[in-house]
């Protein structure tokens, strides 16, 4: 029970949404996940996008992510995680 309860960054989450959407990440730190989200309008809008983003695949398709889609896929959040946290804390 050390070093867990941290509160998760933007950075973090940002790490963990490959998993997130996969639905691979551990229960735990999806709670974490989502707590931060709620109190963080930037990182509700990235998530949203993306669950958009897998929606409209998905309905078109398997479930499961191309590699290359989720390549394209993770560079877009990248892209769109940088324009909406401004960069004051790395
Ligand atoms: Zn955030």
């Amino acid at each position: 029970m050390v070093g867990k309860v941290n509160a998760m960054k933007c950075k973090d989450l940002l790490a963990l949404l490959g998993d997130y959407v996969d639905g691979t990440v551990d229960p735990s730190l999806c709670e974490e996940f989502e707590r931060h989200m709620g109190g963080c309008t930037a990182c509700q809008v990235v998530v949203d996008n993306l669950r958009k983003t897998i929606r409209v695949y998905c309905e078109g398709r398997e479930r499961a992510l191309p590699d290359a889609f989720q390549t394209r896929l993770h560079e877009e959040l990248r892209i769109r995680w940088k324009e909406t946290h401004p960069a004051k804390n790395g």
